[in-house]
């Protein structure tokens, strides 16, 4: 249930609402700590944007990764929402917080314990929030579904697949381009997870104000960069882009490797979303320096 003084803020300014809501989640939510290091937060402030449900990139997609990825229209139908006609797509990019990717940068071969923690229990608090956007928007009156915590969604095993990409819904909220190695290179850097609830709630769509599908990354655009390369240590990364057979490869050791030592369920690696110069910001092209 909403206090009427929320309703009241919602109806004036739905769009702050959202970001406000967001905003404060990641602030005060519990789920948004790491209890072996502190009880520090995992994630920091939050970037949110908006999509067109409507937007034209949600049908190239189906050209783009293919047929299987979901419209926002058919992440409603799929959801047992009305598709309705105005629909949005709320994305938010969650910043790993700066002492988990300093813990990183000192690593060569295989992530640290707290980056362990971070991609195991950080998307267990951004399922919270993903769900609790869809609730706070369904509470207001709207029809919303949270994709990538729906029954609906799935992704292959290998990972090359899924049947809705939050990166990409990003891209269409102007929150950030891709990079070389694949990751998503946002104003607050490349070393975030997202997350991204469709809803019937008309906002205004973030502008896109990047020249490419690749701009934030100085390598595609003008070949100087390339240090994920070097930072990469199953060789995963070339001029040719991102081998995602060679990554899942090297997953999977750090995952026999570490699962029980850590303690959880799913490690990741993130070696190239840190000491690069997209980890923090998105890099400003010949001028780029790695965070050390
Ligand atoms: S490290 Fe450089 S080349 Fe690699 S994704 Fe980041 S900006 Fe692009
Ligand atoms: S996640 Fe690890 S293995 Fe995969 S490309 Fe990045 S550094 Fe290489």
């Amino acid at each position: 249930m909403r206090t009427e003084t929320e309703r009241h803020q919602f109806q004036n300014d739905p769009g702050q609402s959202v970001i406000d809501f967001i905003k404060r989640f990641v602030a005060e939510s519990p789920l948004n700590r790491l209890d072996a290091f502190g009880n520090n937060a995992i994630f920091e402030d939050p970037l949110v944007g908006f999509a067109s449900g409507g937007d034209p990139l949600f049908g190239e997609y189906k050209k783009i990764i293919g047929e299987h990825h979901l419209t926002p229209q058919e992440v409603m139908e799929n959801g047992g929402r009305p598709p309705g006609r105005n629909l949005s797509v709320v994305c938010w990019a969650l910043p790993i917080a700066t002492d988990t990717k300093k813990g990183e940068r000192r690593e060569k071969t295989y992530p640290s314990r707290r980056w362990g923690h971070t991609r195991f229990y950080g998307e267990q608090f951004n399922d919270a929030l993903r769900n609790a956007v869809a609730g706070m928007l369904e509470d207001m009156g709207y029809a919303s579904v949270a994709p990538v915590a729906s029954k609906f969604y799935w992704m292959s095993a290998s990972k090359y697949a899924a049947n809705w990409s939050e990166r990409h819904a990003l891209y269409a909220a102007g929150l950030g381009t891709f990079g070389l190695n694949d990751g998503f290179i946002t104003a607050k850097g490349i070393a975030m997870r997202c997350g991204s609830v469709v809803t019937s709630l008309e906002l205004p769509p973030t502008p896109r104000t990047f020249k490419s599908h690749m701009a934030n990354c100085p390598y595609v655009m003008d070949g100087s960069c390339g240090r994920c390369m070097e930072r990469c240590p199953s060789g995963s990364i070339s001029a040719q882009g991102h081998d995602k057979t060679k990554c899942f490869n090297h997953m999977k050791t750090v995952y026999e490797k570490f699962h029980e030592d850590y303690q959880v369920q799913i490690i990741g690696c993130g070696l190239c979303q840190t000491r690069v110069p997209c980890e923090m910001a998105a890099p400003k092209g010949k001028t780029a320096t790695a965070q050390v």
